[in-house]
């Protein structure tokens, strides 16, 4: 019986010391929101920590591809101010949404767009499949974002160590179920990177992104137009897994259509 009351002693205590601590963790959580709320209207802060405005990023797709830099720097320098996910913004958002950027990345647990960017709700239309293998349902998606949310920015993100990409290196026999899907979208990728000199993977996961945005650049009919007509940018990156690093590939930067944005245009950066 005394070993029956002491047992309950200490469960109480320490679910008492529990709660505390949650308490504490959220009045924390509190406080920092309500800093960063208040350093948002100070021009210094947003320029020390990369903010762009939203509107101009939704605007002008090479504001959109800034504000994802400025995210991804907060974050590898673990600065992240995890922007648009109190709840005021999650009920406005239930009105609709206007994505600034279309993130078609890999399904992989450790490559979470919203997390390495550091954007919030409302933020990034995404769509993720194993080594961002794409057929009509992901088109249809990625033209829906451009055509009825307005959004002008398309990333595809590979990411180092991307298991799918590994396995279309080193082609299994008779590899289960749909897997074969997957691998033989990018063998492609794959037969070009044996060819190069370094590490056969990490090469293949860039050819395989810079692959895939030309598929998307030649995509007939919606995005071909509209990146022929620079009214859409569509590029290639890829996260670095043990860094945090988004590398903005430059073969996938040069040579880009005429656009008819302009940074004189924009306002309130
Ligand atoms: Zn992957």
């Amino acid at each position: 019986m005394k070993n029956l009351l002491l047992l309950g002693c200490s469960f109480l205590l320490l679910t008492t010391q529990q709660a505390c601590a949650q308490r504490k963790t959220n009045a924390s959580t509190q406080d920092n929101r309500t800093t960063i709320e208040q350093n948002m209207t100070s021009p210094q802060w947003r320029k020390d920590n990369y903010i762009v405005n939203r509107d101009s990023a939704f605007a002008n797709p090479y504001f959109a591809l800034q504000k994802l830099r400025g995210g991804n720097t907060r974050f590898q320098q673990s600065r992240s101010i995890h922007p648009r996910q109190d709840p005021a913004l999650i009920k406005r958002l239930s009105e609709g949404q206007s994505p600034f950027a279309t993130i078609v990345g890999c399904s992989d647990s450790r490559v979470s767009s919203e997390i390495l960017f550091d954007q919030g709700f409302g933020d990034l239309f995404v769509a993720r499949t194993a080594g961002q293998v794409m057929a009509e349902a992901s088109y249809g998606t990625i033209e829906y974002a451009y055509l009825m949310l307005g959004t002008k920015l398309v990333v595809v993100l590979g990411h180092t160590g991307c298991g799918a990409v590994a396995a279309a290196v080193k082609r299994p026999e008779n590899p289960p179920g749909h897997i074969v899907t997957l691998i033989n979208a990018i063998k492609p990728a794959a037969l070009e990177a044996k060819k190069k000199q370094g590490e056969t993977i990490d090469n293949a996961v860039r050819q395989n992104v810079i692959n895939q945005v030309e598929e998307l650049r030649q995509l007939e009919s919606v995005l071909s137009r509209a990146y022929a007509e620079g009214d859409i940018l569509i590029v290639g990156a890829v996260y670095n897994l043990a860094t945090g690093k988004v590398e903005f590939l430059d073969e996938t930067l040069t040579d880009l259509p005429k656009t008819s944005y302009s940074k004189r245009d924009i306002t309130g950066l």
